[in-house]
């Protein structure tokens, strides 16, 4: 297979194929020839696992997750890859490519189709304009994956890596507590790719405690006071939480009081149990 980080080899698949970047897909393809390695290596990519890429680009990333994984599913929306990758992939018989929008993919079903008794794994150099809806799209469907290790851009990986009740922390950070742990494992400059995006990127890798911490609690009204207390981060949280979800603030007030937390309070002040606390409270004081 040929070097898909060498420009010029890149450059001449490109051309030959007539085939030109979609800012709007998010196709920033890297040229940088250690990241590849790096991400399959840290993100399980190994005997025994069963990975799933999103976005394939030329294939470059695919190829080095296929060298050391069982197999490979990746999920590519952008059906003018498909030649290419027929091309730059052909040498791999363990790579199975669908041609999606990885949020309208069954994942619980494609793994049950596709990795038999495989461990699960996800790596993937996301598009960045979805970032945070495929995060939780994965964490959601609450699939048997391991891990999920992605590269997103620096300030979106200060987010996911941000402990819950601080300032960096906002409804993606809850998000990823609530299912697991995020750790950052390194930093891409914007020029390991072509085209350059305008920002710096980070590799981060999502470990998923798929025996659930919080006990027995209505998860999607959870999310949804987490969403809403999130979506207007600048007011209090009972101004935020009312407004978007048209719950009387009056409610919301008692449910503080009682907790022993000011009315006043933002909701990246609360730790992970009080927001456990105040979403059933809630909850409790509607029914
Ligand atoms: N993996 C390649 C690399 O590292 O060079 C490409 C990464 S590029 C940042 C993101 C890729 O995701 C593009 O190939 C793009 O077409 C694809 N993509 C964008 N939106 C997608 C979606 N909703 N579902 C699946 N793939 C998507």
């Amino acid at each position: 297979m040929n070097n898909l980080t060498n420009l010029n080899i890149l450059k001449d698949i490109l051309h030959r194929h007539g085939f030109s970047f979609s800012k709007g897909l998010g196709q920033n393809f890297l040229i940088n020839s250690s990241v590849c390695p790096r991400i399959a290596e840290m993100g399980n990519a190994k005997e025994g696992y069963g990975i799933i890429e999103i976005g394939t680009g030329v294939g470059t990333l695919t190829a080095e997750l296929a060298r050391r994984a069982d197999k490979v599913v990746a999920i590519e929306i952008d059906s003018r890859l498909l030649p290419i990758l027929e091309e730059t992939l052909h040498d791999f018989d363990n790579i199975k490519i669908i041609n999606k929008d990885i949020l309208e993919v069954d994942i619980v079903k494609l793994i049950e189709e596709e990795f038999g008794g495989m461990n699960v794994a996800v790596c993937a150099n996301l598009p960045y304009y979805i970032t945070s809806p495929i995060i939780m799209f994965l964490l959601e469907s609450m699939a048997r994956i391991d891990s999920i290790t992605v590269m997103v851009q620096k300030e979106a990986a200060q987010r996911l890596c941000a402990e819950v009740g601080t300032r960096q922390s906002g409804a993606i950070t809850v998000g990823v507590k609530y299912y697991g742990e995020a750790k950052l494992l390194f930093n891409v400059s914007r020029g390991s790719f072509m085209p350059a995006p305008k920002v710096d990127s980070s590799v981060i890798r999502i470990d998923i405690n798929n025996d659930k911490r919080y006990g027995e609690i209505d998860e999607s009204f959870f999310f949804r006071i987490v969403r809403a207390g999130f979506s207007q981060r600048r007011k209090t949280l009972a101004n935020s939480i009312s407004s978007t979800l048209g719950i009387s603030k009056d409610i919301i007030f008692e449910v503080l009081l009682n907790m022993g937390i000011n009315q006043a309070a933002r909701i990246e002040e609360l730790a992970m149990n009080e927001l456990i606390i105040l979403s059933e409270s809630i909850k409790k004081s509607l029914n």
